[in-house]
Formats: C-alpha cells, structure tokens, sequence
C-alpha cells in the first residue's frame, strides 16, 4: 500500500449538515449461524470470503476514522463473532482506548460469546448487545429459523461472568413476540441487564411481509405506561435510542423508532460494510468504496475519501413500513445493524 501525505489528520468528520461524526459501525462479515425472519431469507447467499476485507484492512480503516475523531466504534455483521480473526481485530482496534476512543462494542446474536466473551473484555469491550427476541425455545427458534435459546442464555451468563455489561435488544413483533415484551423487561431487570425495543426496519427481501408483524412502539410504550412509571432519561449511548427509567423494577428501557419517531436530525454514525463499503446512511444507498481507496493510495487517499463521504452523507432515511418493496434492498446484516 502507497503511504502518502501526512497522516491522521486532525480535521474532524463534520457532513453536509453540520453533524459530528463520531460513531462507526463495522460489519466485519455479512454471514451468521442465524436466519432471523424480519432480517434475512432463509436461502440468504452470503458474500464468497475472498470479497471480505482482511483484519488488517479493517484495523486501518477504524484507525482512519479514530485519526478523524471517531470516539465509538461497533463491531458487528451478520454475527461478529462468526468472523475468524474478530478478537484480533478488537485487541486491535481496542488499542486506541483512552486514546481516541471513549468505546469499543459489539452487537451479537450470543450463539458464540461462551467462547468469546473473555477475549472481548481483555480487548476492552465493556459493554455489548445481544439480540433476544423470545425467552420461548419454541418460539425464539421460529424467530431465529435455527437458534437454540439454551445457548445463547449460556453465552449471556458467560459475558456477565467476564464482566461485560449486557443491553438486550429485542425487535418487536406484531402477534409473535409482543406478549413477552413484559416478560422481558422483567427477565433484565432481574439480571442488571437494560433492555432495548426495535421496530422493524424494511430492509432487504426476507421471504415474507415485514407489515404484518410491524409493531409501532408508541403503543408498546403507552400500554407500559399503564402499568410503570416510565421516567425520560436524559441519557444517550451515541444510538437512536430513546431511554426511560422504569421505577418499579429499578429497570431502563430503550425504544428504536426509526418508523413512528424519526431520528435522523442527531445521526452521527456512518456504517462500514464487510467489503470496505462505507454507508452514509442505514436507509439509503450513499456510499463510498473505502477498501478501493486503502489500496489505490493508502492512508492519504483513504482520508481524502473520508471527505468526500462527509459531503455524501443524506439528511435522512426514506423508510415507510408499507411500501410495496423494501426501502432499500440491501439487508441489515450487509450495513451492519
Ligand atoms: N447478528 C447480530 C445480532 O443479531 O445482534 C448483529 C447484527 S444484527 C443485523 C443487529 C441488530 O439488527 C439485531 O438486534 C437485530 O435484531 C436487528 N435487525 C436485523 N434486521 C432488522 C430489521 N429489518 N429491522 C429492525 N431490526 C433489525
Ligand atoms: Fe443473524 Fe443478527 Fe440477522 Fe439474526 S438479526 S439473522 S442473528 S444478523
């Protein structure tokens, strides 16, 4: 790789709208051992290894972005931790803590993190979610086509165990999960765990129509209302998640509402696929080839194409659950949710 110019530049990623980016998502690898209905077809094709960055792509790329002001970074997929060479790549990453970066993270379906959750804390992940959608074997395994709840509950116990704190996310949806919506949030609240609700987002073909189990979450929220006392918490993790504190159970609660609330206005994240593919935006097509640069001209062309990504970055989202076709066509899994 050419290296050229001098390198990190102090300038800050600052888009067309006058928003701070200082969050990036990683997808280091778009395959998972899980076939969720509202993310993916069960006959999903995954990308040939060959097409997928190298660990130390991907580490220079993060360092791109960390040299720009980048202060949290995530990584996930598909299932991160499906990705061979994913703890070296947060040992490496997580190098820049305290030196740059505030946090590094990880969003996992939790098939793996009995084996992996100690490696991931002694990188310096502190805090990670987890995708639960069913405490229901049956039903956590129709969700999930393939998953067996008894081990993902063994991989939460073991990243508790190596002292990460976990966040729950659970997509809500209509007529399958919404009954254990409550269950859940006592379940976490059991367990010192928080517990973030999503709506579906109309990503990607996924054999099936995303309307008819689309759950808008103001309703989730004021049926909750009826029965706690839900407390606006000021705080914010750097996501679109809104928080409330829920008295009762001494619990907190996050609502994504990228349908009935949007959140474009305070975006300051931009999301890195697999294949160096930098996206502008979850719910658009923007993008900009970040491995072609690493390759073409190395660190200086890579942040010359960090500048042409701020100048990319749309106002917002299209999303709308009842469109005739997805919003886009890539799935969650390819972004990186
Ligand atoms: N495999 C990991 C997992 O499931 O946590 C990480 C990737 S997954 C794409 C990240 C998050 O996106 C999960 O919490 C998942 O439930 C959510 N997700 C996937 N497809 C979605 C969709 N169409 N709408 C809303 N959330 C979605
Ligand atoms: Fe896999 Fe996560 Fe998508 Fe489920 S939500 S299929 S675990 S990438």
């Amino acid at each position: 790789m050419a290296e050229a110019l001098p390198f990190p530049s102090p300038i800050p990623l600052i888009d067309g709208f006058g928003r701070r980016i200082s969050y990036l998502r990683i997808s280091v690898t778009d395959r998972c051992d899980l076939r969720c209905r509202y993310c993916m077809a069960e006959t999903m094709q995954f990308l040939p290894a060959a097409r997928l960055m190298t660990i130390d792509e991907m580490t220079a790329i993060a360092e791109a972005f960390i040299a720009r002001g980048v202060r949290r970074i995530r990584l996930t997929g598909g299932e991160p931790l499906v990705r061979r060479g994913v703890t070296d790549l947060a040992r490496a990453i997580g190098r820049h803590l305290g030196d740059g970066l505030d946090e590094l993270t990880l969003t996992t379906n939790g098939t793996r993190l009995a084996s992996e959750a100690r490696a991931l804390a002694e990188a310096g992940v502190k805090r990670i979610n987890v995708s639960l959608d069913s405490l229901d074997p049956d039903r956590f395994r129709h969700i999930t086509r393939t998953g067996d709840l008894a081990k993902v509950l063994h991989g939460i116990e073991a990243a508790a165990a190596a002292g990460l704190r976990i966040k729950i996310n659970m997509v809500a949806l209509k007529g399958l999960n919404e009954g254990e919506i409550e269950p859940m949030l006592r379940w976490c609240a059991a367990r010192g765990h928080d517990l973030t609700l999503i709506e579906t987002m109309p990503l990607g073909d996924v054999e099936g129509d995303r309307t008819d189990r689309y759950l808008p979450l103001d309703g989730v929220k004021r049926a909750l209302e009826n029965r706690y006392t839900l407390v606006a918490s000021p705080e914010r993790t750097g996501g679109p998640a809104r928080y409330f504190r829920i008295a009762e159970l001494d619990a907190k609660i996050g609502f994504i509402t990228p349908l009935t609330g949007n959140f474009c206005a305070g975006c300051n994240r931009v999301r890195l696929t697999a294949e160096g593919q930098l996206y502008l935006c979850l719910g658009r097509e923007d993008r900009i080839d970040l491995r072609a640069a690493l390759q073409e001209g190395g660190r200086a062309a890579l942040n010359a194409a960090l500048d042409r990504a701020m100048a990319a970055k749309p106002e917002r989202h299209g999303f709308t659950i009842d469109a005739p076709t997805p919003a886009v066509a890539r799935h969650m899994s390819v972004t990186g949710g």
